[in-house]
């Protein structure tokens, strides 16, 4: 095997302290009668040791990047978000915005015009916002040092990641996947900045996907740009958890088999009892969980999806079909298992009938952790 390289700090000294196996590109969703087998990848988070960055050890799959549909928690944390930055006072009237966009989609360039900012594509701007961009680039000190350059002189760059903290303490292994090259503690990501002479200066916590962290940082040396209160709270949490230790991952690696045989097993007892079950939501996390889990059409005959491009497709490494959200409404199951949790009050709203029918919503992460107490 080749030595590893941070992707960061370009160190070798590290550990791997998550390991799914080989898995299938959780991106590449084959057509219905595709029989398989579908190419699989190593899927592994390694930690390195010198600058602490999580981040995938190899990547051999090209992204397929399918823009999904964005979930309403998503454009709601977006509103909040720039609201939180705009009281802040770190959104110039006039001022340049750049933004270094998801594949995924969401952005929040439309809601910072209205906040008077101009959308600028080239030269320096005064706020470089980042709203889950830069873990999908494989060279992270090129694309921090791209991110950088481009901050005006007294500008300030807003990093939104999903915080590592976050998927260790819900034991998140799912979260793993091929394509997301980092995973950020604020711990990490300060020793970044700091290699660009950048430091953070505050940050904001979100519930989406079970916490999300929001940080501003801008050049070093500027008066009263120091870390504020907000900023040191995560990073003493990170220290409290342990985010720099391989033992502290310890627990995800275990939670992956515990989880998928939890929901093999609430599967197969739901069919031995005669119900129907259907799932929602054909996100990568789903593709690791079913995968790990064995799951096929027989106890999970279709998941459900808002994106029409993955309609008539199956779920990479399952015979699982994929379809259209108004299937659910029509059949009438007795459960739905949600495998985005973040989805729940908008699939409430708009498919009332799973529950109008007597069906109930089953949180599929949920599931995993009950059967650990
Ligand atoms: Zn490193």
């Amino acid at each position: 095997m080749d030595i590893p390289r941070c992707r960061a700090c370009r160190e070798s000294a590290g550990d791997l302290v998550l390991d799914l196996g080989d898995q299938p590109a959780c991106d590449y969703f084959p057509e219905l009668d595709d029989p398989g087998p579908d190419p699989v990848y190593p899927l592994q988070m390694w930690l390195c040791s010198s600058c602490g960055l999580a981040q995938l050890l190899a990547d051999p799959t090209v992204p397929e990047e399918p823009k999904g549909a964005e979930p309403a928690a998503l454009v709601a944390q977006a509103v909040d978000a720039v609201d939180r930055v705009d009281r802040a006072g770190l959104l110039p009237q006039n001022g340049v915005v750049t933004e270094y966009g998801s594949p995924h989609g969401g952005s929040w360039l439309g809601l910072l015009a209205d906040r008077g900012l101009v959308p600028a594509d080239s030269g320096q701007a005064d706020v470089i916002v980042d709203c889950f961009g830069f873990m999908h680039a494989a060279d992270q000190q090129r694309a921090l040092a791209e991110r950088v350059a481009r901050v005006a002189s007294d500008g300030v760059l807003l990093l939104q990641y999903h915080a590592l903290s976050t998927i260790i303490r819900q034991r998140q292994w799912n979260a793993l996947r091929h394509g997301h090259f980092a995973y950020y503690s604020t711990t990490a990501l300060t020793a970044m900045l700091a290699t660009v002479g950048f430091s953070p200066r505050t940050a904001w916590q979100f519930d989406l996907y079970g916490g999300t962290v929001l940080l501003a940082a801008s050049r070093r040396g500027e008066a009263g740009t120091g870390p504020d209160a907000a900023v040191l709270s995560l990073l003493q949490d990170d220290a409290r958890l342990g985010v720099r230790d391989p033992a502290a991952f310890a627990d995800l690696q275990r939670d992956v088999q515990a989880h998928a045989t939890a929901l093999h097993d609430w599967l197969t007892g739901e069919r031995s009892a005669g119900r129907k079950v259907l799932g929602y939501g054909a996100a990568s996390r789903a593709v690791a969980l079913l995968c790990h889990a064995r799951v096929n059409r027989e106890l999970l005959p279709a998941i459900a999806d808002a994106s029409p491009a993955k309609h008539g497709l199956r779920m990479p490494g399952t015979d699982i079909p994929v379809t259209d959200p108004a299937q659910l409404a029509a059949n009438q199951p007795d459960a739905v298992v949600l495998f985005v949790p973040d989805l729940l009050a908008e699939v409430r709203g708009s498919i009332p009938e799973v529950e109008a029918a007597g069906g109930r919503w089953v949180d599929a992460e949920t599931l995993g952790s009950r059967s650990l107490q």
